[in-house]
């Protein structure tokens, strides 16, 4: 059918308006759905980079006893490095950036014990790292560190924290579960599990540690790798290596979350 001059003229420009309309109409209808489709918003995450870069310049400071949970300890220790100088803060420190950045990409909240890796700071102390994840309101923290053991030994393990009254007792159970789902989160990743302790579980329960002890969210700590280890301090110095650790905590986070 022809269609009168006038109309067939108006016709284009109408068409274009219903288009936006529509248009318009289906950002709104979207973005809702957007902001829903993220797994991890409304969640607050803590992470634990630890040690710091400069604890070694400070002796005193970090050799200033500390409440650890029922017993002091000093306030920090300098960590490890692979022998060839890559050290422990560094690499604790690039994999929780890594970390956060993808937990933020999943709509949660990030926050750290330590924004920093410097050689001019140090800290902070075990007992303000322990009672960190309360502080800040979140639902759990992750405590990242490395290992400095045998050449020999390789792989990962986690650690969490032993049932004991008044400190552990009421996050000891959730944070045995959040340390199996980061153990199931690196096992996803074929990451190597810890062949010089823990008879293979990769998973150690340990009241000693003020980060732990003094926590009031469910919190677990991982051993990432061994960095006296050529194999693990290989991949702890590459930028795809550092990923992949990042990618399994995240993994591993999801996994108790179920999200
Ligand atoms: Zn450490």
């Amino acid at each position: 059918m022809l269609l009168p001059t006038a109309l067939s003229e108006r016709a284009p420009a109408e068409a274009r308006d219903v288009a936006r309309v529509v248009e318009r109409t289906a950002a709104r209808d979207a973005a809702p759905a957007r902001a829903a489709a993220k797994p991890l918003s409304g969640i607050t995450i803590a992470l634990d980079p630890g040690h710091q870069l400069g604890n070694h310049n400070f002796p005193s400071r970090i050799n200033r006893q500390v409440q650890a949970g029922g017993f002091t300890k000093p306030c920090n220790t300098t960590g490890t490095a692979t022998n060839s100088g890559y050290p422990e803060a560094t690499l604790n420190f690039a994999i929780a950036t890594k970390v956060k950045a993808r937990l933020e990409a999943l709509g949660a909240t990030v926050r750290m014990t330590r924004t920093r890796n410097s050689q001019s700071l140090w800290g902070p102390c075990v007992d303000q790292r322990g009672r960190f994840g309360a502080k800040v309101g979140a639902d759990l923290m992750v405590s990242l560190h490395a290992d400095g053991a045998r050449a020999g030994g390789r792989g990962f393990h986690v650690i969490a924290t032993k049932s004991r009254k008044p400190w552990t007792a009421d996050i000891a159970r959730p944070s045995l579960r959040l340390a199996k789902a980061l153990r199931a989160g690196l096992d996803g990743a074929r990451l190597p599990r810890s062949n010089y302790l823990a008879g293979g579980t990769a998973l150690t329960i340990r009241s000693d540690l003020g980060t732990l002890n003094l926590s009031d969210v469910p919190v677990a700590m991982i051993e990432i790798g061994n960095m006296r280890n050529a194999s693990d301090a290989r991949r702890m110095k590459s930028v795809k290596g550092r990923s992949t650790y990042a990618a399994a905590v995240v993994s591993g986070i999801r996994r108790y979350l179920s999200r």
